[in-house]
């Protein structure tokens, strides 16, 4: 049987980034650049000045200066003429600095008196001034492609007058629920029926991946009714089920996906919980067979299938660090399965703290709803002693 990783690196080596699309700068907040940007001038475009106060002659300014104000000189307004010598420009922060000058003194270190400026101290050349190119020189790679435009780079694309982006497609991801036992949200509730509440969860859980979640609807557990969702889902880039892939005897879903043509990649990976996940791949679909217990399928959604989303919309990072975080408690665990056992997290004094959310058993979401993150607990492991540092998965933010 596959080992976690092992069965990540599988699903990641077989999932690439989709086509690309050109959108208006503020709906590819959040995408994936899909070309790299190179600025187109510099940045500043030319030195100006980083205070309001005035512009002058450093030289001026060797001691105890007053200067003549022959200018003033307003961001976005005209520019004034060269300064003489023994002569200052009134300046706001931003506007370019006059010919002449190289230096800027703030207005809380002048005094302005009858057309004069007095500055009682010393004026280093450069003082205050925001040097042309000193930010980013024409030419530079500002934002490599597989880059998501977080608004740092929205800000960045937006100084260089980039009102179109090209990003990369958002996946369609089809989402089917399996089972006899479901009903959909407000049907009644007859005895040994529940609620379909996979098919909610996972739409959202791709939405957080930054993908674009259809949803089937409920496939029963029989190959026809199967064979029809199933082969719905056959559009979408990726094909995301839940239930019916265990060792049940009306456990069909894997059955009945080799019928349609989908290349089983594996079934069964050293996991707790979700051990029973399938993957495979038919065209351009990526399959997720995931188990059917709410807190096992999003679980297997977060670690398998969220990363092949991610690679999918061009992310050069897809999967999500994990962040060290120091056990307030011992956990123990059996050997052979890398373990998730959700916890909270909170900022101690030497960073993270984790703790249990609660009961780990599969059956309780109650505790997922609670956790901030899964802990990954390794396979070989056993026993973890409190003040151990582990690596921890935040969730859902
Ligand atoms: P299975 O993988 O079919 O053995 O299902 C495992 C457990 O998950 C059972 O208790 C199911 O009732 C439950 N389950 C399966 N599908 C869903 C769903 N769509 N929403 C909520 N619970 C589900
Ligand atoms: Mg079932």
């Amino acid at each position: 049987m596959l080992t976690f990783e092992e069965a990540r690196e599988m699903i990641l080596a077989r999932v690439s980034p989709l086509g690309t699309e050109t959108v208006p700068l503020v709906e590819a907040a959040g995408r994936v650049l899909a070309g790299q940007v190179q600025s187109p001038w510099d940045l500043p475009p030319w030195d100006n000045s980083a205070m309001d106060g005035y512009a002058v002659r450093a030289g001026d300014c060797r001691g105890s200066a007053t200067l003549r104000i022959t200018g003033y000189m307003a961001a976005g307004g005209p520019d004034a003429p060269k300064v003489a010598p023994g002569c200052a420009v009134k300046i706001m922060t931003g506007s370019p600095v006059p010919e002449g000058c190289d230096a800027v003194v703030p207005f809380e270190d002048a005094e302005e008196r009858d057309g004069n400026v007095h500055i009682p101290a010393q004026v280093k050349p450069r003082a205050h001034i925001r040097f042309r190119a000193e930010d980013i020189p024409a030419g530079t790679l500002v934002v490599p492609a597989g880059t998501v435009l977080r608004p740092p780079e929205v800000s960045m694309l937006a100084s260089f007058g980039m009102g179109r982006v090209t990003v990369y497609r958002r996946p369609r991801v089809a989402v089917l629920s399996t089972g006899d036992e479901l009903v959909e949200l407000g049907e009644p509730l007859d005895h040994g029926k529940i609620v379909n509440s996979n098919s909610h969860a996972l739409a959202a859980a791709v939405l957080e991946a930054g993908g674009i979640p259809t949803l089937l609807g409920i496939a029963r557990d029989d190959r026809e009714s199967l064979l029809a969702k199933l082969s719905e889902g056959m559009d979408a880039d990726v094909l995301v089920t839940s239930a019916g892939v265990s060792a049940g005897d009306r456990d069909f879903v894997r059955d009945v996906l080799a019928d349609l043509g989908v290349t089983p990649v594996f079934w069964k990976v050293l996991i707790k919980p979700g051990g029973p996940t399938a993957f495979g791949l038919k065209g351009g679909t990526a399959v997720f067979a995931l188990p059917g217990n709410p807190v096992s399928s999003l679980i297997t959604f977060e670690v398998f299938v969220r990363p092949a989303i991610r690679k999918m919309t061009g992310d050069a990072r897809p999967l999500k660090p994990a962040v060290k975080a120091t056990l307030a408690e011992g956990l123990k665990k059996k050997p052979g399965k890398t373990q998730f056992f959700r916890v909270t997290i909170e900022s101690g004094e030497e960073g993270y703290v984790a703790r249990t959310s609660g009961d780990q058993n599969t059956g309780i979401l109650r505790t997922l709803v609670l956790a901030d993150g899964i802990a990954v607990l390794p396979a070989e492991r056993t026993a973890f002693a409190a003040g151990e540092k582990v690596d921890v998965l935040l969730l859902y933010r």
